[in-house]
């Protein structure tokens, strides 16, 4: 059997643990802690099965309508994918040659990366602050994850808008975090005179709809045209694509929820703080936060699994002396405070 070289010599992206056991606390994979909107269950539960006889809309015409009026523009600049993971995969495919690069804050998501290696492109760091940032001339991609992950840094539109005034490739703003943070750049999206800037958004983190994979971008229409001649024919499936429209209609559940994550996130970083961690601001609905001395994060990352609560440890040299918790329910949070009191005194 035949596997390619760059198969073979692949690092594979590693997605958080997903435990069976449904007596933990999880806070190691940025999922909503509140249900999805009560509208997605009546969708489900009103679901005629002969719809799935049938193959779904492949241009997903009602869920782009609806999204494209939501943020001002039209069905053409607007794709949708099975997870922001799959427009991820598709832009690569889409925007860069064989002799290109990409290039990513460093650290972000790491997937970008994982991404560039399965198309065979080399990855470069750019700079954290945009405005002294030295792509090179041949970066056809600058992946810009706003609020960052795992850092929860939320940029100035303004910073991002001059990086892509000069950057010659195409420039991806992954909001997958923007509804909990206080800026976004949409509007930068839907101006006609950005020709190289798409701005991609999750259902799986505000709306609470991690296992259903959808998400959606807005760009230029021939940016986006470019999506819609490579995708698999029918990469939404007709489930995904009715209930997240029914997330997506009900926006007080979606401001509902994400205000209570907000409060939650402010209230933990404060409790953190006075128990002497380091816990910068956060965009996000996630913190990352390093233990006072001499506590280590993955000494602390591996006494909670073994009680039980999960969060997330990175062991990159840029990463590894914080935790990337996610926010929960006050009860999640306070459960996982009580823990770190334990530990930390004993
Ligand atoms: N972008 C960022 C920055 C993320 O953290 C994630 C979630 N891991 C994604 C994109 C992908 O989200 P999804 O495929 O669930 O839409």
């Amino acid at each position: 059997m035949k596997i390619t070289k760059i198969v073979q010599n692949l690092t594979p992206y590693v997605p958080g643990e997903q435990p069976k056991d449904k007596d933990v606390i999880k806070l190691n994979t940025n999922e909503n802690p509140y249900p999805p909107s009560p509208a997605c269950r009546e969708v489900l539960k009103n679901f005629d099965l002969d719809k799935l006889r049938r193959y779904p809309d492949p241009v997903f015409t009602d869920l782009r309508a609806a999204i494209a009026t939501r943020f001002g523009t039209t069905p053409a600049h607007v794709f949708v994918g099975n997870g922001s993971d799959e427009i991820l995969s598709l832009v690569m495919k889409a925007f860069v040659e064989n002799d290109e690069c990409v290039g990513s804050l460093d650290p972000s998501y790491s997937l970008y990366k994982t991404l560039a290696d399965i198309r065979g492109v080399p990855w470069k760091p750019l700079a954290m602050n945009l405005d002294e940032a030295t792509p090179p001339a041949n970066m056809a991609m600058a992946f810009i994850t706003n609020p960052n992950a795992p850092t929860g840094i939320v940029k100035d539109p303004a910073e991002i808008a001059r990086f892509s005034a000069r950057f010659p490739g195409v420039v991806l703003i992954d909001e997958a975090y923007a509804d909990f943070a206080p800026c976004n750049c949409m509007a930068l999206a839907t101006a006609a005179e950005n020709t190289n800037i798409i701005v991609m958004r999750t259902f799986s983190k505000s709306y609470s709809l991690a296992g259903l994979r959808v998400g959606f971008c807005v760009g230029p229409e021939d940016l986006i045209d470019a999506l819609y001649r490579i995708k698999d024919s029918y990469n939404v499936d007709a489930v995904a694509q009715a209930v997240a429209l029914a997330a997506f209609n009900d926006t007080a559940c979606l401001a509902d929820h994400v205000s209570r994550v907000k409060a939650t996130r402010e209230r933990f970083i404060a409790d953190l703080r006075a128990r002497g961690w380091d816990a910068p601001e956060s965009g996000s609905n996630f913190v990352f936060v390093k233990p006072p001395a001499p506590h280590t994060a993955v000494d602390i990352f591996n006494a909670l699994r073994e009680r039980h609560i999960y969060v997330r440890y990175f062991s990159a040299e840029k990463t590894r002396d914080r935790l990337r918790i996610t926010i929960g329910t006050d009860e999640q949070m306070a459960s996982l405070l009580s823990a770190l009191d334990d530990l930390i005194q004993n």
